[in-house]
């Protein structure tokens, strides 16, 4: 009798690898909606990215089943990893300072860009007013505005956004991290000499508001689909950008 159950017990154990992309495999399938808005909804609330292993708890799923599907989600654009397989950017959360400190009432995030600064407090339902600070991308000097959903910061100041949107995603954290404020247009003038760059699409405070306000809508939501190219360019006119840059 304990012959048998050890011969059954063997049988078995070969044959779980075979199961494991059967119904096994079925059992745990990992809903990568579920899996999006476990990694939204925690950079929403505490402003840092779950760990991996409590998505996977949270999930019901193993841990290598949250890595494929974070990949997926990074290929889809919904997210951006690091080599390590870490969420980096889940826009407008970043989890690694690319220049700018978001500051609620409840929570303290990385802002991606100035773009995605200022669409947090648009996204994030209980926090409608933050304090966004970040330095001169040229020269180093601080600057800070209280952003809300009434209207634009105040603020002379000049954005900047270094890379063309056909190419945003050839690199999203580079073009993230050069996605900034300067003092003005002496300041990205200078900036662009120093390093060899060329001028990307320089506007003013109030237009980066108009676009932050509504580029995120449903991000939290269950359910959400990014704009189709259609849509995404009526909103950027809309937002009052023009031109070959945003595709225009
Ligand atoms: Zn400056
Ligand atoms: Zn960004």
């Amino acid at each position: 009798m304990l012959h048998a159950l050890r011969s059954r017990v063997g049988t078995l154990s070969v044959r779980l690898p075979a199961l494991d992309d059967g119904w096994l495999g079925c059992a745990m399938t990992l809903d990568l909606e579920d899996l999006r808005l476990g990694v939204y909804s925690a950079l929403a609330s505490t402003g840092r990215a779950p760990a991996p292993g409590d998505l996977a708890a949270a999930l019901g799923v193993s841990g290598d089943d949250v890595a494929t599907g974070l990949r997926q989600l990074a290929a889809a654009r919904h997210l951006a990893l690091d080599a390590d397989g870490h969420v980096v950017l889940a826009h407008p959360f970043a989890t690694i300072d690319l220049g700018f400190s978001v500051k609620g009432s409840h929570t303290l995030w990385w802002g991606g860009c100035v773009w995605d600064s200022f669409a947090i407090p648009h996204l994030v339902p209980d926090e409608p007013e933050v304090l966004v600070a970040t330095t001169c991308q040229g020269c180093g000097r601080p600057h800070a505005w209280v952003v809300n959903r009434e209207a634009a910061p105040a603020g002379d100041q000049v954005a900047h956004f270094l890379v063309p949107a056909a190419h945003l995603w050839d690199d999203v954290v580079r073009s993230c991290s050069n996605q900034r404020v300067f003092c003005d247009d002496d300041c990205l003038t200078a900036w662009l000499e120093r390093e060899g760059l060329k001028r990307g699409y320089a506007t003013e405070l109030a237009t980066v508001w108009r676009l932050a306000s509504g580029w995120y809508a449903g991000r939290l939501d269950r359910g959400y689909i990014r704009r189709e190219s259609s849509a995404a360019h009526a909103y950027l006119r809309d937002a009052g950008l023009s031109g070959a840059f945003w595709g225009l």
